[in-house]
């Protein structure tokens, strides 16, 4: 074919460490090696590693021998000259606007994913979820935050009774409420209420002391109701679960997946659309019972209060909206 070509380079036998000065030549066909070792085998033969931005191509031989060649250039020009193509992968990987148009198409189809098919195929595992996994879910959140964060309640038994009574007097907004528990605990981390998968609505004493209005206490558990109703705390549980999962298949960090879940179970933050959705259906369920909407604005506002004088918010506020947004969204909607 031709033998216009000479590449100089180093031979290793697979053997000995030792590089042989040898100067490499293609001819009919064949790649021959001549100098301190002589060979000359078919081309088809020889494995010819892939271009890389830096290094010089490599041949190897069938046993493991192989050819270092001084220079790249000239080793290019002689695989130009004899016709070798790489590998269709190789040389996509050649060029970066390929690399970058997958990128995009990678990011484009997570995005996706995270946007829309998540919170849809979380929405749907959380409906055809067995109760019982969901309690375990719940109960599981529960008592760490009993070790951690929560002592039993000083609210007088009466007291409690009453707000749980008249809670269970209220009808819900629509059909297909959830069952519910309603617990009281007193809290290391200050005025909170939240609903956990199990059903269980976690109201502390020290937001009953700061609310002292009975129905704006009404209007929160109406509002954690509402995050049970939508089964907010699954979806996102499952959510987080499948982000670190998908995290895990592109990264390939199972650690992370393990690592990530309890921390996941304690951090009750919600999107701004879930709080959104439980604020409305608390608007819905005070309207439903006659409860003017006045004391779901007198909650917003006394959390807004705390905002204010507390400079760093407490844990319930840092996991919801500022209350002013919410308090703007609520008179948007009585105007
Ligand atoms: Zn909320």
């Amino acid at each position: 074919m031709t033998d216009a070509i000479a590449v100089p380079g180093r031979f290793y036998d697979g053997q000995s460490a030792r590089a042989h000065r040898v100067v490499l030549s293609v001819r009919d066909g064949h790649a021959c090696l001549e100098g301190e070792a002589q060979r000359c085998v078919p081309l088809a033969q020889v494995r010819v590693s892939e271009r890389t931005a830096r290094a010089p191509r490599k041949l190897t031989f069938a046993d493991e021998a192989c050819f270092e060649p001084d220079e790249r250039a000239a080793m290019e020009s002689l695989l130009h000259a004899t016709g070798h193509r790489d590998g269709s992968v190789v040389r996509l990987q050649q060029s970066w606007r390929a690399v970058s148009i997958a990128l995009a198409a990678l990011v484009l189809v997570l995005a996706t994913g995270y946007l829309y098919v998540l919170p849809a195929g979380a929405a749907w595992i959380a409906r055809a979820l067995p109760l019982s996994v969901e309690r375990q879910l719940g109960q599981g959140v529960l008592d760490v935050l009993d070790r951690h964060a929560f002592r039993p309640t000083r609210l007088p038994a009466a007291r409690r009774t009453a707000l749980a009574q008249a809670f269970a007097r209220l009808a819900p907004p629509r059909d297909g409420a959830p069952p519910y528990r309603l617990l009281f605990r007193q809290s290391r981390i200050g005025p909170n209420a939240f609903a956990l998968p199990s059903g269980d609505i976690v109201l502390t004493d020290e937001l009953v002391t700061l609310l002292e209005d009975d129905q704006a206490i009404l209007a929160t558990l109406a509002h954690e109701l509402g995050h049970l109703h939508e089964r907010h705390m699954t979806r996102r549980l499952i959510q987080g679960s499948v982000v670190t999962a998908v995290g895990t298949l592109v990264f390939g960090d199972a650690t992370s997946l393990l690592a990530g879940l309890p921390a996941l179970a304690l951090d009750l933050r919600y999107s701004r659309d879930a709080e959104q959705e439980a604020d409305d259906y608390a608007a819905a369920m005070l309207r439903q019972n006659g409860i003017g909407l006045a004391h779901l604005e007198r909650l917003f506002a006394a959390l807004q209060e705390l905002e204010e004088k507390d400079g760093a918010p407490p844990p319930y506020l840092s996991s919801h909206p500022p209350s002013a947004e919410r308090l703007a969204r609520l008179r948007r909607q009585l105007d």
